[in-house]
């Protein structure tokens, strides 16, 4: 295949479509065009290891420098692409080039959701998805002595845990009735927040911010939390602006098929930015993980170089805070049954969610074994565990794969 691919996106999706798309043996060019000035790197990190000064710099990078040269990757790194033309098929770059393109990606991720809460602009109010973001925070917090961290999903908790372990006292503010509400069932919110609580945060559920002030927050109910130190971990809205303009369908990120396509059949989204209709769900999703973005992109380079395969691949994602982790396969989500498997006082257990009989998700704490059957089991057949054998320490899950 010939054809102009160009990539729009240079974080995980879009270095992993180029990637692929070599590996899928497309010969023709491929474009890959970043906003960004580093090269593409790691974004996990940012929260855990690299913030606590784990990880070096120079570990970040997704793929040494020569990387691209020796897959014949032009890339266009520190430029925004701010136009896609789709009857003359080029995309316009701020500096004004314009890119023909047979095929396009759009890899776009996401970008930090600012709530409209008074004081947001001040100086010590950080969020943190990007290096940058992650450098500035990591020099703010060797300052710090209190910091306040609004809201409690995975990188609210993640920096929460950072700063604690670095020394500051921290306050975590979360509107809802349970940490990492949207992605975890209530024992693994609970057993979050106990740790939290036991390694001397304080966390505030159900609370609101009212305003940031010079010295901390205002709550609902003019609770005062001092902080010198103010961390977003208010969510994120995906990227789409660039795919609204030139008339996609979008709703709650692009809008694709099962095979990564827009409503326009030469361009496909991938990753943070995209959603897809989930076969495990049967519902229309929108994935922000590592995995999803990797496992996309494969699917959409095996696409694009005429050998279409939908997406299917289980779900998975990691948390890490303090000395826990968290690994999740599937997604638990209106799931009927929940069975634990190990001793959550041991700090090593895993729940097992299963909907009319079927395996649909596992959470693992400190569990890695778990999760690595879990994903097999999921990825082979849901139907070959029944939850009296997951809750049954006796039971060896490899028999269920
Ligand atoms: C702090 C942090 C910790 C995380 N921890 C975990 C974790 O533990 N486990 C896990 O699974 N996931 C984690 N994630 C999520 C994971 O990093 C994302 O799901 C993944 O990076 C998504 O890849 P992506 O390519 O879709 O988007 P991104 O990696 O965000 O890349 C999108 C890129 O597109 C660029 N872009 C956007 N618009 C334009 C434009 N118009 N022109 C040019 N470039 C543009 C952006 O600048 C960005 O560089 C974490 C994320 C963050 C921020």
């Amino acid at each position: 295949m010939s054809d102009q691919i160009v990539i729009i996106g240079g974080g995980q999706a879009g270095v992993q479509l180029a990637d692929s798309l070599r590996r899928e043996g497309h010969e023709g060019a491929i474009t890959l065009v970043g906003e960004e000035t580093q090269a593409p790197y790691q974004r996990p990190p940012l929260s855990k290891a690299f913030l606590l000064d784990q990880l070096e710099e120079s570990r970040l990078p997704l793929r040494p420098d020569a990387f691209y040269e020796q897959r014949r990757i032009t890339t266009r790194f520190g430029i925004r692409a701010d136009m896609i033309n789709r009857e003359n098929k080029t995309v316009a770059l701020e500096t004004g080039d314009k890119l023909p393109y047979d095929q396009l990606a759009l890899c776009l991720g996401t970008q930090v959701r600012i709530p409209p809460i008074p004081g947001i602009d001040k100086p010590h109010v950080m969020a943190l998805r990007t290096l940058d973001d992650s450098l500035r925070l990591k020099t703010a917090l060797r300052d710090a002595r209190s910091v306040a961290v609004i809201g409690g999903g995975f990188i609210g908790l993640e920096v929460a845990a950072s700063a604690r372990k670095l020394g500051c006292d921290v306050t975590i503010v979360e509107a809802l009735d349970r940490v990492m509400k949207r992605a975890v069932s209530e024992p693994v919110s609970r057993f979050f927040e106990d740790l939290h609580r036991a390694q001397g945060s304080t966390l505030l559920l159900e609370s609101m911010t009212e305003e940031i002030t010079d010295d901390g927050l205002r709550l609902a109910g003019n609770t005062i939390i001092p902080a010198d130190l103010v961390v977003l971990g208010t969510g994120v809205t995906p990227c789409h602006e660039l795919a609204l303009k030139a008339g996609l369908a979008c709703d709650n990120g692009i809008v694709v098929d099962s095979f990564g396509r827009t409503s326009d059949p030469d361009i496909v989204a991938i990753g943070d930015c995209a959603s897809h209709p989930n076969h495990l769900t049967g519902e229309r999703l929108r994935l922000e993980s590592v995995q999803n973005a990797i496992d996309g992109a494969k699917a959409a380079a095996r696409n694009l170089t005429g050998n279409p395969t939908p997406y299917t691949a289980v779900p998975w994602f990691w948390s890490d805070q303090f000395d826990i982790k968290l690994q999740m396969a599937g997604l638990s989500h209106g799931t009927d049954t929940a069975v634990t498997r190990g001793d959550p006082d041991a700090r090593s257990f895993s729940i097992f969610y299963f909907k009319l009989g079927r395996l649909m998700a596992v959470d693992s704490i400190n569990a890695p074994a778990d999760h690595m059957a879990a994903r097999r089991i999921l990825a082979n057949d849901d139907r070959a565990l029944k939850p009296q054998d997951a809750a049954d320490p006796a039971f060896d899950l490899k028999q269920a794969f």
